[in-house]
């Protein structure tokens, strides 16, 4: 089955590059994308030509579901995010404009049903690339294809020999935690359970049926998920733009452009306690730090993960921790910090 849709200005290789989803595809080229595990994996392509995409399908789906799977996964179930810019504070909205132009047509894509997928590939990526991460997966999907439960409780010695690394020693502990979590009857809080029901299987069932809040209180209750984590698995499963993964890309980013002064990371402590804003909601009180950084960028609203997206690519490209490329970089008339960068290189050159 073949549905071509206009899908404007967006981007494939833009959107995809930097999402958690494509740990799902291998790439037969920047434009084309096949999915090899999941939902239709095997049994789907994307290809853009301009302002075309080319979805295959060799499942036996209608069109509507097809449709609707590929709307999610390209990140098209969300209207461009560019059109949102005038509204964004003073200073985001300038850096927004120049990596809007720097890396045009990028949207969330999003894998509901593969969550479990999703959250294997996010804790497989602390502190490690996601080239690297990308490798891993396609070797996990092939062994533990269809049941990604065998993963929590796979032998340690048939992970070392997918990697001697320890993230995925931690990726198995963390998700039988979350199943410890999810199956024994007393470690949700009672207010959660009574108002989404009894833990049931699947994980992914349960926790896609509560709103991404509470979805991301779940999560931080098992050991080794952190806010970045949780959030970066949200914003890829979830409709929840306004999540953003605060990580190591964005803080450098926000530092050097002092788009804000003094905040803090998210910690995992605080955060495990506390709804991320909003109204008190089942015995849960919001946060009160007023100098986390997620808290500070909560006005970019639904613009949120998509920025957060933006400099990811941005940091990789050329706001680099150590020696940032910014004689070259199209936000540095904006940037405070390239002279001091520039004058550094320099020294270091000499
Ligand atoms: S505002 Fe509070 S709950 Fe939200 S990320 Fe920051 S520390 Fe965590
Ligand atoms: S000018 Fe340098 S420090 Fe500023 S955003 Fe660009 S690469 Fe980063």
């Amino acid at each position: 089955m073949e549905l071509i849709l206009d899908c404007g200005d967006y981007s494939l290789r833009n959107s995809f590059a930097p999402s958690f989803i494509s740990s799902l595809y291998e790439s037969l080229g920047p434009d084309v994308w096949v999915k090899v595990a999941g939902n239709l994996g095997g049994m789907l392509k994307l290809e853009q030509r301009g302002r075309r995409l080319i979805i295959i399908s060799t499942a036996r789906i209608s069109k509507v579901e097809l449709e609707h799977i590929a709307i999610l996964e390209t990140g098209l179930w969300h209207e461009e995010f560019e059109r949102g810019i005038s509204r964004l504070p003073k200073g985001f909205r300038e850096a927004a404009e120049a990596l809007a132009e720097a890396y045009p047509g990028v949207r969330i894509p999003i894998a509901p049903w593969d969550f479990e997928y999703i959250l294997t590939a996010v804790l497989l990526s602390k502190r490690a690339s996601y080239e690297i991460v990308r490798r891993w997966c396609r070797e996990l999907w092939e062994i533990f294809q269809e049941n990604l439960r065998m993963l929590a409780s796979a032998k340690p010695a048939a992970l070392r020999r997918i990697t001697r690394s320890y993230q995925l020693l931690d990726a198995a502990r963390s998700m039988r935690d979350l199943i410890r979590i999810i199956e024994e009857p007393g470690r949700i809080r009672k207010e959660i359970i009574e108002r989404f029901g009894a833990p049931r299987e699947p994980i992914s069932s349960y926790i896609l049926g509560m709103p991404p809040e509470i979805a991301r209180l779940i999560l931080l209750s098992a050991w080794g998920i952190g806010p970045k984590v949780a959030d970066s698995t949200i914003l890829s499963t979830f409709k929840a733009p306004h999540f953003i993964p605060c990580d190591v890309h964005l803080r450098k980013f926000i530092k050097r452009l002092r788009l804000v002064e003094g905040f803090r990371m998210p910690e995992k402590n605080i955060c495990k306690k506390f709804l991320c804003g909003g109204e008190p909601a089942l015995g849960l009180d919001p946060c009160p730090s007023q100098k986390c950084i997620r808290a500070i960028l909560r006005p970019l609203g639904e613009l949120g993960g998509w920025m957060q997206t933006l400099i990811y690519l941005h940091g990789k490209e050329y706001c680099k921790s150590t020696r940032p490329r910014c004689g070259e970089c199209p936000l540095r008339s904006l940037c405070p910090g390239s002279e001091i960068q520039i004058r550094s290189q320099i020294r270091h050159h000499d």
